[in-house]
């Protein structure tokens, strides 16, 4: 958690150079990371991810919307996703994140947004729709959000940070819920959260323990961690837990060939495709976790 880290985290919360990069398309190696920049070829990288056995959670990228107007574009195009999956057939659910759709706007006016999402996913046969966690205070109201739609609908369902103190609450509430597990992805300060690798490490593992011996709904394990995902597999088989309601998930582009060996050796696998122009934000959280992940940047400057 050091200087690049914070550095990462401060470039992808610049507005400027989030519009800014809206114009140039997907540059500085995001194509890699990011399935497209339409409905169409999103659709058609999920169909590649289907034929390998991996299933996918869309989320349509965007950061950094005040205006009502913004907030509706972007959720129109939402349901213009869900009808395209549905239309389409492949084997996919969507993800969102509630800043994009008004929470900072108005939050009654965010709340009727995501009624009107989940009541469209409802009818395209039932689709899950998962909140994304953001930055801590929009974290604490989609938990609200989450509270006051679950009794509405079945097919929603958020994601738990193990970088929080309060994770292990969490996942003792929202246990019929179907629920990604994550270790954060924002900075957050030390009086509410973690902040060495070892102690996230470590309450990731036991919120992941405490969450599959429990849980009612499904639960997805979203890292990249080989250490964690080998820990997970052996606590699966020991407890002989019900591998029907457990899923791995990774991002789109990132250890393509442990996602393809995941799904293949007898767990669910869902891959998360960002798609969308507003990708700036999204691929400098992706250079915050990995400072290795800048070999995407050097390669696309070096391979024009
Ligand atoms: P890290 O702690 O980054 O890495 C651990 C180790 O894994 C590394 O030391 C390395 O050995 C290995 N490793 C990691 N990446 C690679 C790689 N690319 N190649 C080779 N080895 C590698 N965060 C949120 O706050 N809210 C969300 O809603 C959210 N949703 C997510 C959805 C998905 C599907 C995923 C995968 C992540 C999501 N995150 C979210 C981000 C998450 O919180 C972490 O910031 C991010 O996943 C980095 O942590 P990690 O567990 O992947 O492993």
């Amino acid at each position: 958690m050091g200087l690049t880290r914070d550095f990462f985290i401060k470039l992808s919360e610049n507005e400027t150079l989030n519009t800014a990069a809206k114009k140039y398309g997907l540059a500085l190696g995001a194509h890699k990371v990011v399935a497209g920049t339409d409905i169409e070829t999103t659709i058609e990288s999920i169909r590649a991810l289907n034929a390998k056995n991996i299933s996918a959670t869309v989320d349509n990228l965007g950061e950094f919307v005040f205006s009502k107007e913004e907030a509706t574009a972007a959720k129109n195009n939402i349901l213009e996703m869900i009808q395209a999956i549905y239309d389409t057939g492949v084997d996919a659910h969507m993800s969102i994140k509630l800043t994009q759709i008004g929470l900072d706007v108005d939050p009654e006016f965010c709340y009727e947004n995501v009624r009107e999402i989940l009541m469209k996913a409802y009818e395209c046969g039932n689709m899950h729709v998962n909140m994304d966690t953001e930055d801590y205070s929009h974290t604490v109201q989609t938990f609200e959000m989450l509270d006051r739609l679950k009794g509405e609908f079945k097919n929603v369902g958020t994601v738990i940070q193990a970088y929080l103190f309060r994770a292990s609450e969490e996942i003792d509430k929202y246990q019929d819920v179907r629920l990604r597990l994550v270790k954060g992805a924002y900075k957050e300060d030390a009086s509410i959260a973690y902040q060495s690798k070892e102690e996230i490490d470590a309450n990731y593992i036991k919120i992941i323990e405490q969450r599959l011996l429990n849980a009612k709904a499904m639960t997805s394990i979203a890292t990249h961690d080989h250490n964690i995902i080998d820990h997970v597999k052996k606590f699966i088989a020991q407890h002989n837990l019900n591998k029907d309601l457990i899923e791995f998930q990774m991002l789109y582009g990132f250890r393509s060939e442990l996602q393809v060996e995941i799904a293949n050796s007898g767990y669910n696998f869902c891959t998360y495709v960002p798609y969308g122009q507003d990708w700036y934000g999204y691929f400098m959280r992706r250079l915050a976790e990995r400072p290795q992940n800048l070999q995407l940047v050097y390669k696309s400057v070096a391979t024009p």
